[in-house]
C-alpha cells in the first residue's frame, strides 16, 4: 500500500470525488511511491466554489496584510527548505542541491510578491482638466488557476500564485500527475502563514481536471506551463471562452560559440546547460552552435570527455551532478530520440543509452549524450527531446547561425558566448527570443524582472512574475472625478477633450 496523494481545498485535505488514481514513482529507484487520486470536474467546482467565497475578503484585505502572510510563508520555506527539497528529488530525481535551487528562484518571486503594497500603487494626475482630476489602480481579478509541468513542481507554481495572491486573487493549483506533492506542502505552509481557507487549493489530476478548469464559470484566468501542444490548447480553449490566459511552452535553446569566446568558458557553461537537471528544463541548452570549423573541433574534443564523465546517481546521492528521467515513458522517449538520430546520420559522439547505475538498475537513468554533424532538417534538431542530449550544429558564419535561431518555431532562451560586445549587442538587439544570455547560458530572469518566451513557446500576452505578473493578475481602473463648485454649465453634446 502505498499513501494517496490528496487535494487541498477549503483550508483541508480532502479526498476526490473520483475513484481514478494514477501511481506516483521514485525515478531513481522506479519504485511506485505513492497513488494520486485525479480529480473529476465535481472537485474543481468544490475548488471554484471555496475561491469564489473566499475572494471578496481576501481582495479586501490590505495588500499590506496580505504581504505579511507571504513574508511568513517566505520564512516557512526557509526552515524547511530541505524538508521540500527531499519531497522534490523523490518524486521528480533531481539531484538535491538542484531541488533546493528550484525552491530558492521559487522564493525570490514570494519576495517580490511581499512588495505587494508598492506594485498595487496607482498613478495620480491633478488637474487633467480645469478642476478635475484622474487617477487609476489595478484590482484583482477574482478565481485564477495555474496549471504546471513535472520540471518544476515548487518554482513554477511559484512563478504564478506569489503574485496572484499578494493581488488579491484566489487561486486553484493544478499540479503535474508526476510529481504532485510539493504542491500539498506549499499548500499546507500558506495556511499555516495565515492565509485564509478558500484562498489557495490544490486540485490533483489530469486532462478531465484541466478542462473542468478552463470550462469553470468562476474561474477567470489560466497560467499554464507546459508543453507547446497543450500550451496552445489551453489557451485556445480558455480565450474562446473569455478568460484571460498566459501559457508557456515548450523549447529548443540555442547557444552560439563564436570563435572568440573562451572555449573552456563555454564547455563548462554548456555541461551545466545542457546535462544539469538531465535536460529537464525548458531553459536547457539543447543546441550548441560553434561557428567555424576550427570552434566546433576544439568545443567537441573538450566537451566529450567531459559528457562521459558525468556523475549521474540518485538525486540522494551528493556527488551526484546528474539525476534520472522523470518516468519510464520519457526514458523511452529520449531513447529513441537518440536512434532517430543515429538513423538520420548525425555522429554520435557519446552515447548514453547504456548507461547503468548499480543498484539502481530499475531507476529512469540514461547518460549523457552528445550529438555532432546535427542539421537543421532533423527531428533531434527540430525537436524539443526535453532529455540529457546535446547537439552540435556547426555553422560556417555568424549569420547562418542567427538565422538558425530566427527561423526555429520556439524562441525560449538562447546565448551566446564571444568576447566581441558589438557581435553580443548585435544578437541581443535582432535575435527573435525572448531570453537572451551573453556569455550567460541559462538566462532565466530574476523574480523583478519577468520570465517568458517568444513564438510557440509562449501563448498569451504577458510573461510570468515581475510587472507582467502584476499585469497578468490584475485589471485596471481609470477614475477621472470633478467635484462641483456649484457653477452649473448645463449638458454637453460633443466628446469632452479637456480644453
Ligand atoms: P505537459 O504539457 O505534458 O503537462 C503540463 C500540464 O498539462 C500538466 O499539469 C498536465 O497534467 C497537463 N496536461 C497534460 N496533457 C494534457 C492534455 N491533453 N490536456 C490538458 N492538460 C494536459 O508538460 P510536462 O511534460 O509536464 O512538462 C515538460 C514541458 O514543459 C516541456 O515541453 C517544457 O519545455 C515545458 N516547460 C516550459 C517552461 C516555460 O517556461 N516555457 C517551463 C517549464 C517547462
Amino acid at each position: 500500500m502505498t499513501a494517496t496523494i490528496l487535494n487541498f481545498i477549503n483550508g483541508k485535505l480532502v479526498a476526490t470525488t473520483s475513484s481514478r488514481t494514477t501511481p506516483v514513482f521514485n525515478p531513481a529507484t522506479g519504485e511506485q511511491s505513492g497513488t494520486l487520486s485525479l480529480s473529476s470536474g465535481l472537485d474543481v467546482r468544490a475548488a471554484a466554489e471555496a475561491a469564489r467565497k473566499a475572494f471578496p475578503a481576501w481582495a479586501n484585505t490590505p495588500p499590506l496584510r496580505r504581504a505579511r502572510i507571504l513574508n511568513r510563508f517566505l520564512r516557512i520555506l526557509e526552515e524547511r527548505i530541505d524538508e521540500l527539497a527531499a519531497v522534490i528529488t523523490a518524486e521528480h530525481g533531481k539531484v538535491l542541491s538542484d531541488a533546493k535551487g528550484e525552491i530558492q528562484r521559487g522564493m525570490e518571486v514570494v519576495e517580490f510578491a511581499t512588495a505587494a503594497p508598492e506594485l498595487l500603487k496607482g498613478d495620480i494626475t491633478e488637474n487633467v482638466g480645469t478642476r478635475v482630476d484622474s487617477h487609476s489602480f489595478r484590482q484583482p481579478l477574482g478565481v485564477v488557476a495555474g496549471i504546471t509541468p513535472f520540471n518544476f513542481p515548487a518554482m513554477v507554481p511559484m512563478w504564478m500564485f506569489p503574485v496572484a495572491l499578494a493581488c488579491g486573487n484566489t487561486f486553484i493549483l493544478k499540479p503535474s500527475e508526476r510529481d504532485p506533492s510539493a504542491a500539498l506542502y506549499l499548500a499546507q505552509w500558506l495556511k499555516e502563514a495565515g492565509l485564509p481557507d478558500g484562498v489557495f487549493n490544490v486540485v490533483q489530476g489530469d486532462k478531465e481536471a484541466v478542462d473542468a478548469i478552463l470550462t469553470d464559470p468562476d474561474i477567470v484566468a489560466v497560467s499554464f506551463v507546459g508543453s507547446t501542444p497543450i500550451a496552445r490548447y489551453i489557451y485556445q480553449t480558455a480565450t474562446q471562452l473569455g478568460k484571460r490566459c498566459q501559457a508557456l511552452g515548450g523549447a529548443k535553446n540555442h547557444m552560439i560559440v563564436m570563435p572568440d569566446a573562451d572555449i573552456d568558458q563555454a564547455v563548462d557553461a554548456l555541461m551545466g546547460a545542457a546535462y544539469g537537471s538531465a535536460g529537464e528544463r525548458c531553459m536547457a541548452i539543447s543546441v550548441a552552435v560553434p561557428v567555424g570549423e576550427q570552434t566546433a573541433e576544439r568545443l567537441i574534443s573538450k566537451l566529450a570527455p567531459k559528457v562521459r564523465a558525468l556523475n549521474i546517481g540518485p538525486g540522494t546521492d551528493p556527488e551526484a551532478e546528474m539525476g534520472p528521467l522523470v518516468t519510464k515513458q520519457h526514458l523511452e522517449k529520449v531513447r529513441g530520440y537518440i536512434d532517430d538520430g543515429v538513423n538520420e546520420g548525425a555522429k554520435l559522439v557519446v552515447d548514453g543509452r547504456d548507461f547503468r547505475r548499480q543498484g539502481y538498475e530499475n531507476g529512469y537513468f540514461i547518460g549523457g549524450t552528445l550529438f555532432d554533424q546535427v542539421t537543421t532538417d532533423m527531428k533531434i534538431y527540430r525537436e524539443e527531446i526535453f532529455g540529457p542530449v546535446l547537439a552540435v550544429t556547426r555553422a560556417s558564419s555568424y549569420d547562418e547561425a542567427a538565422t538558425w535561431i530566427n527561423d526555429h518555431e520556439y524562441g525560449n532562451g538562447t546565448a551566446i558566448f564571444t568576447r566581441d560586445g558589438d557581435a553580443a549587442r548585435e544578437f541581443a538587439h535582432q535575435i527573435q527570443v525572448g531570453m537572451v544570455g551573453i556569455n550567460v547560458p541559462i538566462p532565466v530572469p530574476m523574480a523583478f524582472h519577468s520570465f517568458g518566451g517568444w513564438k510557440q513557446s509562449l501563448f498569451g500576452d504577458h510573461h510570468m512574475h515581475g510587472h507582467e505578473g502584476v499585469r497578468f493578475y490584475t485589471k485596471l481602473k481609470a477614475i477621472t472625478s470633478r467635484w462641483p463648485t456649484g457653477i452649473r454649465a448645463g449638458a454637453e453634446f460633443v466628446m469632452p477633450t479637456m480644453s
